[in-house]
């Protein structure tokens, strides 16, 4: 397949297989990917593009921190779309509110900035009389999801990256890949295959509990006031994400949710939108575990995210463009590294973080895989 002898070889080309490249690239490293697919088609091109380090916490927080200097640096680099808009958080209840109010005392006021119901309406075009107040949670990014990593992708490329696509990895081991078109051999390899990681490595998986999580979207054209200025998080929100669900204040909150309403409980929805350069609006999204996820997406739940879309906008027009299902590793801890021989590294997010979290995890792990080679400032090569 290629003689070529590579500092690293990455299998997968998703967000997270890209930022194991482009940390190699800035040690001055060669690198190959390898990816079954013929482009990027996996979470990384299905999700909302929301970059949402705020509202982590631990080791996803700092992974967080170390990727939003990388997506700054990468955007322009690499040409694509990416907007400092920060996330907007509608409170339509007190006790909403209440667990706002808990994260602005426990982050302060540079990183949560407690909104008016007016102010609200302001950013995000929710329907009148709709928001009790909000937040804003100002270091957030936005990048669409359509275009971010295949321009990485392509800037790894230009900058000396090769990539091989249409390329099953079948094995890995020391020193060398198997694929379905030959071996490619390099000093490390990282796996990085999302969900797919019981394929490879079924005892990994196993002890890490890893199990698919699927999700229902949609992208819809929605007659709205005005744009979204920023991602659009809702009370729901707040029973997800690490730095939330640890305030005193959430249990009650869930407690109320799951009393008024237990089937979208039950969808485990996380009602956001995010809206893209083009005008059209990502709505989701819903949430369901397993070994696998079953081909067949329940219209009930596409019901129901587009009937909380009209509620919250205040507005029956809205006309569905596409629906998708969206997967990725799901597990008790939110990363997996593990290291099934020497010099080769198993990754995944386990959560639905990996836009946030993903270049800063894999900032880390290079960064010890290489350790006696520093990363050069920037995102990467000079030019
Ligand atoms: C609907 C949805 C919404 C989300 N929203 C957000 C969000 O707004 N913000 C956020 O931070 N995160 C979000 N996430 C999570 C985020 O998208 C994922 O965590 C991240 O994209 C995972 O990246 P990845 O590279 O691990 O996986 P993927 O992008 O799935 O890439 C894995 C790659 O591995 C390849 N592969 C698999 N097996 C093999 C093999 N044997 N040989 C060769 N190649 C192989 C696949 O072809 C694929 O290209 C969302 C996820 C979903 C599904």
């Amino acid at each position: 397949m290629t003689a070529k002898h590579y500092d690293l070889a990455v299998v997968g080309a998703g967000i997270v297989g890209l930022g194991h490249a482009v940390a190699a690239l800035r040690r001055g490293l060669t690198v190959a990917v390898v990816d079954r697919a013929s482009t990027i088609g996996g979470a990384s091109v299905r999700n909302f593009g929301h970059l949402c380090l705020t509202a982590q916490d631990g080791e996803a927080r700092e992974y967080a921190e170390l990727a939003r200097e990388l997506w700054l640096t990468l955007a322009p680099a690499a040409g694509f779309w990416l907007k400092e808009s920060g996330t907007v958080v509608v409170a339509r209840a007190d006790d909403e509110l209440a667990v706002l109010s808990e994260f602005q005392d426990a982050r302060g006021d540079d990183e949560v900035r407690m909104l008016s119901a007016g102010e609200v309406r302001e950013l995000v075009p929710v329907g009148d009389g709709v928001a009790v107040g909000g937040a804003m949670l100002p270091r957030d990014l936005q990048v669409d999801p359509r275009e971010a990593s295949l321009a990485i992708a392509q800037w790894l490329e230009a900058h000396g990256v090769d990539f091989f696509w249409s390329t099953a990895v079948l094995a890995v081991e020391t020193g060398v890949v198997h694929t379905t078109r030959g071996r490619v051999a390099a000093d490390a390899v990282v796996v990085a295959v999302n969900y797919d990681v019981d394929l490879l490595f079924p005892g990994i998986a196993e002890a890490h509990g890893i199990q698919r999580c699927g999700l229902d979207m949609l992208l819809v054209d929605a007659d709205l006031e005005r744009p979204l200025s920023a991602p659009l998080l809702t009370g729901w929100s707040l029973l997800r994400y690490a730095g939330f669900t640890g305030l005193s204040s959430a249990a009650g909150l869930r407690a109320r949710l799951a009393d008024e309403h237990p089937e979208l409980l039950a969808l485990d929805l996380n009602q956001m939108y995010t809206q893209r350069p083009d005008g059209s609006l990502i709505v989701g999204d819903t949430h369901y575990r397993g070994a696998d996820v079953p081909p067949f997406q329940s219209e009930a739940a596409f019901d129901a995210l587009l009937e909380q879309a009209r509620l919250l906008f205040g507005t029956d027009r809205i006309r569905v463009r596409e629906r998708w299902q969206g997967v990725y590793a799901s597990a008790p801890d939110e990363f997996l590294l593990a290291s099934p021989a020497p010099q080769v590294r198993v990754v995944s997010v386990t959560t639905g973080i990996g836009m946030t979290t993903g270049l800063g995890f894999a900032e880390r792990v290079v960064g010890k895989l290489f350790s006696s080679a520093p990363a050069l400032a920037g995102a990467g090569t000079a030019g």
